[in-house]
Protein backbone atom coordinates (compact mmCIF):
# COMPACT_ATOMS: atom_id res chain seq x y z
CA UNK A 1 0.00 0.00 0.00
CA UNK A 2 1.88 3.35 -1.30
CA UNK A 3 0.48 6.94 -1.03
CA UNK A 4 1.20 8.03 -4.24
CA UNK A 5 -0.62 11.67 -4.40
CA UNK A 6 1.92 14.14 -3.69
CA UNK A 7 -0.32 16.47 -1.19
CA UNK A 8 -1.00 12.98 0.93
CA UNK A 9 1.73 11.95 0.56
CA UNK A 10 3.81 15.22 2.08
CA UNK A 11 0.84 14.96 4.58
CA UNK A 12 1.88 11.79 5.82
CA UNK A 13 5.50 12.45 6.68
CA UNK A 14 4.16 15.68 8.67
CA UNK A 15 1.61 13.40 11.05
CA UNK A 16 5.08 11.10 11.44
CA UNK A 17 7.18 13.93 12.35
CA UNK A 18 4.63 15.96 15.00
CA UNK A 19 3.65 12.88 16.39
CA UNK A 20 7.24 10.86 16.67
CA UNK A 21 6.89 7.24 18.17
CA UNK A 22 3.69 6.37 17.77
CA UNK A 23 3.54 3.79 15.29
CA UNK A 24 0.11 2.94 15.78
CA UNK A 25 -1.45 6.25 14.97
CA UNK A 26 0.72 5.99 12.01
CA UNK A 27 -0.74 3.07 10.78
CA UNK A 28 -4.18 3.73 11.23
CA UNK A 29 -3.26 7.56 9.37
CA UNK A 30 -1.19 5.78 6.42
CA UNK A 31 -4.50 3.17 6.04
CA UNK A 32 -6.82 5.88 5.79
CA UNK A 33 -5.22 8.31 3.79
CA UNK A 34 -4.41 5.36 0.94
CA UNK A 35 -8.12 5.20 0.47
CA UNK A 36 -8.31 8.96 -0.03
CA UNK A 37 -6.34 9.75 -2.77
CA UNK A 38 -9.10 8.68 -5.43
CA UNK A 39 -11.34 11.39 -2.96
CA UNK A 40 -8.68 13.99 -2.64
CA UNK A 41 -8.39 14.09 -6.82
CA UNK A 42 -12.14 14.61 -6.70
CA UNK A 43 -12.40 17.05 -3.91
CA UNK A 44 -9.56 19.91 -4.46
CA UNK A 45 -11.69 22.01 -2.27
CA UNK A 46 -11.12 19.35 0.76
CA UNK A 47 -6.89 20.46 0.23
CA UNK A 48 -7.76 24.12 -0.43
CA UNK A 49 -9.60 24.22 2.91
CA UNK A 50 -7.19 21.68 4.40
CA UNK A 51 -9.76 19.28 5.57
CA UNK A 52 -7.42 16.38 5.23
CA UNK A 53 -4.73 18.36 7.79
CA UNK A 54 -7.43 19.07 10.01
CA UNK A 55 -8.77 15.56 10.62
CA UNK A 56 -5.08 13.97 11.29
CA UNK A 57 -5.11 16.44 14.39
CA UNK A 58 -6.86 16.08 17.63
CA UNK A 59 -8.99 19.11 18.55
CA UNK A 60 -8.06 18.68 22.12
CA UNK A 61 -5.36 16.31 23.90
CA UNK A 62 -5.88 15.64 28.07
CA UNK A 63 -3.69 14.40 29.80
CA UNK A 64 -3.68 13.94 33.84
CA UNK A 65 -1.98 12.70 36.33
CA UNK A 66 -4.52 9.69 38.36
CA UNK A 67 -3.46 9.19 42.30
CA UNK A 68 -5.26 6.43 44.11
CA UNK A 69 -4.29 4.17 47.34
CA UNK A 70 -3.97 0.68 47.00
CA UNK A 71 -4.88 -1.80 49.47
CA UNK A 72 -2.02 -1.84 51.57
CA UNK A 73 -2.17 1.77 51.92
CA UNK A 74 0.38 2.63 48.93
CA UNK A 75 -0.21 5.78 46.70
CA UNK A 76 0.27 4.56 43.10
CA UNK A 77 0.44 6.93 40.46
CA UNK A 78 -0.71 6.09 36.80
CA UNK A 79 -1.50 8.52 33.76
CA UNK A 80 -4.83 8.85 32.66
CA UNK A 81 -5.72 10.54 28.80
CA UNK A 82 -8.68 11.67 27.11
CA UNK A 83 -8.44 13.10 23.03
CA UNK A 84 -11.21 14.55 21.56
CA UNK A 85 -10.57 14.19 18.33
CA UNK A 86 -13.24 15.72 16.06
CA UNK A 87 -16.75 16.80 16.87
CA UNK A 88 -18.20 17.75 13.20
CA UNK A 89 -21.17 15.44 13.42
CA UNK A 90 -21.99 15.44 17.41
CA UNK A 91 -20.63 15.39 20.89
CA UNK A 92 -17.78 13.34 21.24
CA UNK A 93 -17.82 9.73 21.62
CA UNK A 94 -16.20 7.00 22.44
CA UNK A 95 -14.48 4.31 25.01
CA UNK A 96 -11.85 4.59 27.72
CA UNK A 97 -9.42 1.44 27.72
CA UNK A 98 -7.41 1.03 30.91
CA UNK A 99 -4.33 -1.42 30.13
CA UNK A 100 -0.81 -1.32 30.80
CA UNK A 101 0.15 -0.73 26.88
CA UNK A 102 -2.36 2.67 26.99
CA UNK A 103 -0.18 5.62 26.00
CA UNK A 104 -0.51 8.36 23.78
CA UNK A 105 -0.38 7.13 20.63
CA UNK A 106 -2.82 4.19 21.26
CA UNK A 107 -5.43 6.56 22.55
CA UNK A 108 -4.79 8.50 18.77
CA UNK A 109 -4.66 5.91 17.01
CA UNK A 110 -8.24 4.13 18.48
CA UNK A 111 -9.69 8.24 18.35
CA UNK A 112 -8.83 9.00 14.81
CA UNK A 113 -10.42 5.35 13.75
CA UNK A 114 -13.54 6.19 16.02
CA UNK A 115 -14.25 9.91 14.05
CA UNK A 116 -15.09 7.09 10.73
CA UNK A 117 -16.43 4.78 12.42
CA UNK A 118 -19.08 7.06 13.99
CA UNK A 119 -19.95 8.48 11.31
CA UNK A 120 -20.59 5.25 9.30
CA UNK A 121 -23.46 4.51 11.95
CA UNK A 122 -25.24 7.58 10.21
CA UNK A 123 -25.67 8.98 13.73
CA UNK A 124 -25.23 12.22 15.15
CA UNK A 125 -21.65 11.59 17.01
CA UNK A 126 -18.03 12.82 16.69
CA UNK A 127 -15.02 11.03 17.47
CA UNK A 128 -12.92 10.25 21.11
CA UNK A 129 -11.13 8.35 23.29
CA UNK A 130 -9.63 7.88 26.42
CA UNK A 131 -8.29 5.65 29.11
CA UNK A 132 -5.25 4.88 31.49
CA UNK A 133 -2.03 2.52 31.78
CA UNK A 134 -4.01 1.17 34.69
CA UNK A 135 -4.36 -2.48 35.12
CA UNK A 136 -8.05 -3.34 36.36
CA UNK A 137 -6.41 -7.30 36.31
CA UNK A 138 -5.23 -8.35 39.73
CA UNK A 139 -6.37 -5.42 41.63
CA UNK A 140 -9.78 -5.71 44.92
CA UNK A 141 -13.19 -4.38 43.21
CA UNK A 142 -11.81 -1.68 46.30
CA UNK A 143 -8.77 -0.78 44.43
CA UNK A 144 -10.78 -0.67 40.96
CA UNK A 145 -12.68 2.16 42.52
CA UNK A 146 -11.15 4.10 44.10
CA UNK A 147 -8.86 4.04 40.94
CA UNK A 148 -12.10 5.20 38.85
CA UNK A 149 -12.85 7.99 41.32
CA UNK A 150 -9.58 9.77 41.21
CA UNK A 151 -9.74 9.11 37.41
CA UNK A 152 -13.16 10.52 37.05
CA UNK A 153 -12.64 13.39 39.93
CA UNK A 154 -10.35 14.64 36.56
CA UNK A 155 -12.20 13.98 33.45
CA UNK A 156 -15.51 14.90 34.98
CA UNK A 157 -14.00 18.59 34.35
CA UNK A 158 -13.81 17.91 30.43
CA UNK A 159 -17.44 15.83 29.72
CA UNK A 160 -20.66 15.96 29.57
CA UNK A 161 -23.94 14.77 27.78
CA UNK A 162 -23.87 16.96 25.17
CA UNK A 163 -19.99 17.24 25.12
CA UNK A 164 -18.00 13.89 25.28
CA UNK A 165 -19.51 10.83 26.38
CA UNK A 166 -17.25 8.11 27.42
CA UNK A 167 -18.50 4.39 27.70
CA UNK A 168 -16.24 1.09 27.96
CA UNK A 169 -13.18 -0.81 25.68
CA UNK A 170 -10.74 -3.20 26.85
CA UNK A 171 -10.25 -3.53 31.08
CA UNK A 172 -12.96 -1.29 31.13
CA UNK A 173 -16.92 -3.24 31.39
CA UNK A 174 -19.71 -3.03 33.25
CA UNK A 175 -17.91 -2.97 37.05
CA UNK A 176 -15.43 0.55 36.01
CA UNK A 177 -18.54 1.67 34.04
CA UNK A 178 -20.72 1.55 37.44
CA UNK A 179 -17.81 3.50 39.64
CA UNK A 180 -17.08 5.83 37.03
CA UNK A 181 -20.51 7.48 36.68
CA UNK A 182 -21.41 7.31 40.54
CA UNK A 183 -18.34 9.10 40.94
CA UNK A 184 -19.42 11.49 38.00
CA UNK A 185 -22.96 12.09 40.12
CA UNK A 186 -21.46 13.05 43.00
CA UNK A 187 -19.40 15.69 41.95
CA UNK A 188 -21.40 17.06 39.14
CA UNK A 189 -24.59 16.44 41.18
CA UNK A 190 -26.54 15.57 37.80
CA UNK A 191 -27.92 12.59 36.76
CA UNK A 192 -27.43 12.31 32.62
CA UNK A 193 -26.27 10.28 30.27
CA UNK A 194 -22.60 11.31 30.52
CA UNK A 195 -21.77 7.72 30.06
CA UNK A 196 -22.89 4.41 27.95
CA UNK A 197 -22.90 0.70 28.85
CA UNK A 198 -24.15 1.61 31.95
CA UNK A 199 -26.12 -1.05 34.47
CA UNK A 200 -29.84 -1.38 33.18
CA UNK A 201 -31.14 -0.87 37.04
CA UNK A 202 -29.01 3.32 35.91
CA UNK A 203 -29.89 3.98 32.81
CA UNK A 204 -28.13 1.43 30.68
CA UNK A 205 -29.81 0.42 27.27
CA UNK A 206 -30.56 -3.61 26.78
CA UNK A 207 -28.33 -5.09 23.90
CA UNK A 208 -25.41 -2.94 24.68
CA UNK A 209 -23.18 -5.44 26.63
CA UNK A 210 -24.30 -7.54 23.26
CA UNK A 211 -23.88 -4.67 20.86
CA UNK A 212 -19.88 -5.55 19.15
CA UNK A 213 -20.39 -8.73 19.04
CA UNK A 214 -23.52 -9.16 17.80
CA UNK A 215 -22.86 -6.24 15.05
CA UNK A 216 -20.07 -8.00 13.85
CA UNK A 217 -21.98 -11.17 13.19
CA UNK A 218 -24.93 -8.90 11.10
CA UNK A 219 -22.21 -6.99 9.24
CA UNK A 220 -20.16 -10.45 8.11
CA UNK A 221 -23.19 -12.10 7.51
CA UNK A 222 -24.37 -8.91 4.98
CA UNK A 223 -21.21 -9.70 3.06
CA UNK A 224 -21.40 -13.73 2.82
CA UNK A 225 -24.89 -13.24 1.63
CA UNK A 226 -23.71 -11.24 -1.02
CA UNK A 227 -21.30 -13.32 -1.33
CA UNK A 228 -24.19 -16.36 -1.72
CA UNK A 229 -22.80 -17.86 1.38
CA UNK A 230 -23.92 -17.42 5.50
CA UNK A 231 -22.61 -18.73 8.97
CA UNK A 232 -24.48 -22.16 8.14
CA UNK A 233 -22.19 -24.85 8.62
CA UNK A 234 -18.81 -22.82 9.07
CA UNK A 235 -16.10 -23.76 11.64
CA UNK A 236 -15.21 -19.97 13.10
CA UNK A 237 -11.84 -19.29 14.75
CA UNK A 238 -12.34 -16.43 17.39
CA UNK A 239 -8.73 -14.47 19.66
CA UNK A 240 -9.88 -12.73 22.49
CA UNK A 241 -12.42 -13.94 25.34
CA UNK A 242 -13.96 -10.32 26.33
CA UNK A 243 -16.44 -8.44 25.85
CA UNK A 244 -16.36 -8.39 21.49
CA UNK A 245 -15.35 -11.76 21.59
CA UNK A 246 -18.36 -13.12 23.90
CA UNK A 247 -21.25 -11.86 21.87
CA UNK A 248 -19.33 -12.42 18.90
CA UNK A 249 -19.38 -16.52 19.84
CA UNK A 250 -23.11 -16.51 20.96
CA UNK A 251 -24.05 -14.63 17.65
CA UNK A 252 -22.23 -16.77 15.19
CA UNK A 253 -23.26 -19.74 17.44
CA UNK A 254 -26.93 -18.43 16.58
CA UNK A 255 -26.50 -18.11 13.25
CA UNK A 256 -25.30 -21.69 12.51
CA UNK A 257 -21.74 -21.70 12.79
CA UNK A 258 -19.30 -23.70 15.16
CA UNK A 259 -16.95 -21.40 17.45
CA UNK A 260 -14.04 -23.78 17.92
CA UNK A 261 -11.41 -21.24 19.48
CA UNK A 262 -11.04 -18.86 22.16
CA UNK A 263 -8.14 -16.82 24.09
CA UNK A 264 -6.55 -14.40 26.51
CA UNK A 265 -3.22 -13.13 26.87
CA UNK A 266 -2.00 -16.27 28.16
CA UNK A 267 -3.00 -18.46 25.51
CA UNK A 268 -5.83 -20.22 23.29
CA UNK A 269 -8.24 -23.25 23.73
CA UNK A 270 -9.67 -25.17 20.96
CA UNK A 271 -12.69 -26.68 21.65
CA UNK A 272 -13.57 -29.40 18.32
CA UNK A 273 -17.33 -29.93 19.70
CA UNK A 274 -17.97 -25.78 19.81
CA UNK A 275 -17.06 -23.32 22.89
CA UNK A 276 -19.11 -23.79 25.72
CA UNK A 277 -20.28 -20.03 25.91
CA UNK A 278 -22.01 -20.20 29.19
CA UNK A 279 -18.39 -21.38 31.14
CA UNK A 280 -16.73 -18.85 29.45
CA UNK A 281 -19.11 -16.31 30.73
CA UNK A 282 -18.93 -17.44 34.14
CA UNK A 283 -14.95 -17.69 33.84
CA UNK A 284 -14.55 -14.41 32.10
CA UNK A 285 -17.59 -12.29 33.35
CA UNK A 286 -17.94 -13.51 37.19
CA UNK A 287 -14.98 -15.23 38.20
CA UNK A 288 -12.89 -13.15 36.24
CA UNK A 289 -10.40 -16.04 35.47
CA UNK A 290 -8.18 -17.14 32.98
CA UNK A 291 -8.87 -19.38 29.88
CA UNK A 292 -7.00 -22.29 31.08
CA UNK A 293 -9.20 -23.10 33.32
CA UNK A 294 -11.68 -23.79 30.38
CA UNK A 295 -9.84 -27.36 30.10
CA UNK A 296 -10.40 -28.46 33.54
CA UNK A 297 -14.55 -28.50 32.71
CA UNK A 298 -14.03 -29.78 29.47
CA UNK A 299 -10.76 -31.74 29.22
CA UNK A 300 -11.45 -33.16 25.30
CA UNK A 301 -10.20 -29.30 24.59
CA UNK A 302 -6.57 -28.72 24.18
CA UNK A 303 -5.07 -25.15 25.76
CA UNK A 304 -1.80 -23.90 24.16
CA UNK A 305 0.50 -21.13 25.73
CA UNK A 306 0.75 -18.02 23.82
CA UNK A 307 -1.67 -16.22 22.08
CA UNK A 308 -0.64 -15.66 18.81
CA UNK A 309 -1.13 -19.40 17.72
CA UNK A 310 -4.63 -19.53 17.58
CA UNK A 311 -4.94 -18.68 13.91
CA UNK A 312 -2.88 -22.28 13.19
CA UNK A 313 -6.72 -23.43 13.64
CA UNK A 314 -8.04 -24.23 10.30
CA UNK A 315 -11.31 -22.41 9.83
CA UNK A 316 -13.81 -20.82 7.05
CA UNK A 317 -13.80 -17.73 9.09
CA UNK A 318 -11.88 -15.68 11.58
CA UNK A 319 -13.08 -12.80 13.92
CA UNK A 320 -9.69 -11.48 15.78
CA UNK A 321 -11.79 -9.84 18.83
CA UNK A 322 -8.67 -9.22 21.15
CA UNK A 323 -6.50 -6.12 20.62
CA UNK A 324 -4.30 -4.33 17.69
CA UNK A 325 -2.33 -5.93 15.88
CA UNK A 326 -2.59 -9.06 16.98
CA UNK A 327 -2.51 -10.98 13.79
CA UNK A 328 0.46 -10.59 11.40
CA UNK A 329 1.50 -11.27 7.68
CA UNK A 330 2.71 -14.78 8.51
CA UNK A 331 -0.19 -15.81 10.83
CA UNK A 332 -2.91 -14.74 7.33
CA UNK A 333 -0.41 -16.90 5.07
CA UNK A 334 -1.19 -19.56 7.77
CA UNK A 335 -5.19 -19.25 7.97
CA UNK A 336 -5.29 -18.64 3.83
CA UNK A 337 -3.11 -21.95 3.27
CA UNK A 338 -5.73 -23.57 5.50
CA UNK A 339 -9.27 -22.39 3.62
CA UNK A 340 -10.35 -19.28 5.72
CA UNK A 341 -13.00 -17.53 3.24
CA UNK A 342 -13.62 -14.71 5.13
CA UNK A 343 -12.67 -12.09 8.36
CA UNK A 344 -14.07 -9.87 9.26
CA UNK A 345 -12.63 -7.70 12.79
CA UNK A 346 -14.24 -7.36 16.20
CA UNK A 347 -10.98 -5.91 17.76
CA UNK A 348 -9.65 -2.49 16.46
CA UNK A 349 -6.77 -2.82 14.04
CA UNK A 350 -6.12 -6.09 14.48
CA UNK A 351 -4.37 -6.83 11.45
CA UNK A 352 -1.54 -5.44 10.34
CA UNK A 353 -1.06 -3.87 7.49
CA UNK A 354 0.45 -6.29 5.60
CA UNK A 355 -1.96 -9.18 7.14
CA UNK A 356 -5.01 -7.32 5.36
CA UNK A 357 -3.22 -6.83 2.18
CA UNK A 358 -2.69 -10.38 2.07
CA UNK A 359 -5.57 -11.13 2.50
CA UNK A 360 -6.93 -8.80 -0.25
CA UNK A 361 -4.65 -10.12 -2.69
CA UNK A 362 -5.62 -13.80 -2.03
CA UNK A 363 -9.30 -12.63 -2.52
CA UNK A 364 -10.48 -13.50 1.05
CA UNK A 365 -13.50 -11.34 1.62
CA UNK A 366 -12.12 -8.81 4.50
CA UNK A 367 -14.33 -6.69 6.75
CA UNK A 368 -12.72 -3.75 8.44
CA UNK A 369 -13.02 -2.63 12.00
CA UNK A 370 -14.34 0.48 11.63
CA UNK A 371 -17.47 -0.47 9.89
CA UNK A 372 -17.52 -4.21 11.24
CA UNK A 373 -17.28 -2.99 14.95
CA UNK A 374 -19.61 -0.33 14.82
CA UNK A 375 -22.04 -1.70 16.55
CA UNK A 376 -21.04 -0.54 20.16
CA UNK A 377 -20.86 2.83 19.64
CA UNK A 378 -24.22 2.89 17.68
CA UNK A 379 -26.01 1.13 20.52
CA UNK A 380 -24.04 3.57 22.89
CA UNK A 381 -25.39 6.23 20.52
CA UNK A 382 -29.40 4.59 21.01
CA UNK A 383 -28.12 4.56 24.72
CA UNK A 384 -27.97 8.05 24.73
CA UNK A 385 -31.61 8.79 22.83
CA UNK A 386 -33.14 6.75 25.30
CA UNK A 387 -31.13 8.63 28.38
CA UNK A 388 -32.59 11.92 26.75
CA UNK A 389 -35.68 10.55 26.35
CA UNK A 390 -36.00 9.00 29.83
CA UNK A 391 -37.90 5.79 28.34
CA UNK A 392 -36.00 2.54 27.41
CA UNK A 393 -36.57 0.42 24.57
CA UNK A 394 -36.93 -3.39 24.47
CA UNK A 395 -34.33 -6.09 23.61
CA UNK A 396 -35.56 -6.53 20.36
CA UNK A 397 -36.18 -3.08 18.97
CA UNK A 398 -32.29 -2.17 20.06
CA UNK A 399 -31.19 -5.07 18.28
CA UNK A 400 -33.40 -4.87 15.58
CA UNK A 401 -32.04 -1.10 14.78
CA UNK A 402 -28.54 -2.40 15.28
CA UNK A 403 -29.15 -5.22 12.67
CA UNK A 404 -30.50 -2.52 10.07
CA UNK A 405 -27.49 -0.35 11.10
CA UNK A 406 -24.80 -2.95 10.37
CA UNK A 407 -26.33 -3.72 7.24
CA UNK A 408 -26.12 -0.15 6.08
CA UNK A 409 -22.56 -0.04 6.89
CA UNK A 410 -22.13 -2.65 4.80
CA UNK A 411 -24.47 -1.28 1.60
CA UNK A 412 -22.16 1.99 2.14
CA UNK A 413 -18.78 1.00 2.01
CA UNK A 414 -19.57 -1.17 -0.81
CA UNK A 415 -21.26 1.73 -2.86
CA UNK A 416 -18.54 4.21 -2.03
CA UNK A 417 -15.61 1.85 -2.99
CA UNK A 418 -17.18 1.08 -6.33
CA UNK A 419 -17.64 4.97 -7.09
CA UNK A 420 -13.86 5.18 -6.20
CA UNK A 421 -13.04 2.41 -8.77
CA UNK A 422 -12.17 -0.18 -5.62
CA UNK A 423 -15.14 -2.44 -5.74
CA UNK A 424 -15.51 -5.04 -2.85
CA UNK A 425 -12.16 -3.15 -1.37
CA UNK A 426 -14.14 -2.85 1.71
CA UNK A 427 -11.61 -1.40 3.58
CA UNK A 428 -11.88 2.00 1.20
CA UNK A 429 -14.99 1.87 1.11
CA UNK A 430 -14.96 2.68 4.83
CA UNK A 431 -12.83 4.76 4.92
CA UNK A 432 -14.34 6.96 1.67
CA UNK A 433 -17.56 6.72 3.42
CA UNK A 434 -16.80 7.41 6.64
CA UNK A 435 -14.32 10.27 6.04
CA UNK A 436 -16.82 12.34 2.98
CA UNK A 437 -19.88 12.93 5.91
CA UNK A 438 -17.34 14.11 7.83
CA UNK A 439 -15.49 16.15 5.41
CA UNK A 440 -18.70 17.45 4.41
CA UNK A 441 -19.28 18.71 7.79
CA UNK A 442 -16.27 20.44 8.51
CA UNK A 443 -16.60 22.50 5.39
CA UNK A 444 -20.23 23.45 6.19
CA UNK A 445 -18.87 24.90 9.50
CA UNK A 446 -16.08 26.87 8.72
CA UNK A 447 -12.16 26.85 9.72
CA UNK A 448 -12.55 25.40 13.41
P1 LIG B 1 -12.15 -6.86 27.05
O1 LIG B 1 -11.26 -6.21 28.05
O2 LIG B 1 -13.52 -7.25 27.48
O3 LIG B 1 -11.43 -8.15 26.44
C1 LIG B 1 -10.21 -8.06 25.78
C2 LIG B 1 -9.77 -9.48 25.41
O4 LIG B 1 -8.60 -9.38 24.61
C3 LIG B 1 -9.40 -10.31 26.60
O5 LIG B 1 -9.62 -11.66 26.30
C4 LIG B 1 -7.90 -10.00 26.75
O6 LIG B 1 -7.17 -11.01 27.44
C5 LIG B 1 -7.49 -9.94 25.31
N1 LIG B 1 -6.33 -9.04 25.18
C6 LIG B 1 -6.24 -7.74 25.56
N2 LIG B 1 -5.02 -7.25 25.31
C7 LIG B 1 -4.33 -8.24 24.75
C8 LIG B 1 -3.02 -8.36 24.23
N3 LIG B 1 -2.17 -7.31 24.28
N4 LIG B 1 -2.65 -9.54 23.71
C9 LIG B 1 -3.52 -10.59 23.68
N5 LIG B 1 -4.78 -10.54 24.12
C10 LIG B 1 -5.18 -9.40 24.65
O7 LIG B 1 -12.20 -5.86 25.80
P2 LIG B 1 -13.27 -5.77 24.64
O8 LIG B 1 -13.77 -7.13 24.28
O9 LIG B 1 -14.23 -4.71 25.00
O10 LIG B 1 -12.37 -5.18 23.44
C11 LIG B 1 -11.67 -6.03 22.54
C12 LIG B 1 -11.33 -5.25 21.29
O11 LIG B 1 -12.54 -4.77 20.68
C13 LIG B 1 -10.47 -4.00 21.50
O12 LIG B 1 -9.64 -3.80 20.37
C14 LIG B 1 -11.50 -2.89 21.57
O13 LIG B 1 -10.94 -1.62 21.23
C15 LIG B 1 -12.47 -3.37 20.51
N6 LIG B 1 -13.81 -2.79 20.59
C16 LIG B 1 -14.58 -2.94 21.71
C17 LIG B 1 -15.85 -2.42 21.76
C18 LIG B 1 -16.78 -2.66 22.90
O14 LIG B 1 -17.95 -2.30 22.79
N7 LIG B 1 -16.35 -3.27 23.99
C19 LIG B 1 -16.39 -1.60 20.64
C20 LIG B 1 -15.52 -1.57 19.47
C21 LIG B 1 -14.27 -2.11 19.50
P3 LIG B 1 -6.70 -10.74 28.97
O15 LIG B 1 -7.94 -10.86 29.79
O16 LIG B 1 -5.69 -11.77 29.23
O17 LIG B 1 -6.13 -9.34 28.99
Amino acid sequence: MVIENEYLAGLMQRVMKRNPNEPEFHQAVEEVLCSLQGVADEHPEFIERGIFEAIVEPERIIKFRVPWVDDNGKVQINRGYRIQFNSALGPYKGGLRFHPSVYEGVIKFLGFEQIFKNSLTGLPIGGGKGGSDFDPKGKSDMEVMRFCQSFMTELSKHIGSDTDVPAGDIGVGAREIGFLFGQYKRLMNENTGVLTGKGISYGGSLARTEATGYGLCYYTEAMLKDNNSSFAGKTVVISGSGNVAIYACEKATQLGAKVITMSDSNGYIVDKNGIDLELIKRLKEVERKRISEYISFHPQAEYHEGCTLVWNTPCDIALPCATQNELDKAAAETLIKNGVMAVCEGANMPNTIEAMETFQANGVLFGPAKATNAGGVAVSALEMCQNSSRHPWTFEAVDSELKSIMENIYESSCKAAEKYGVPGNLVAGANIAGFLKVADAMMAQGIV
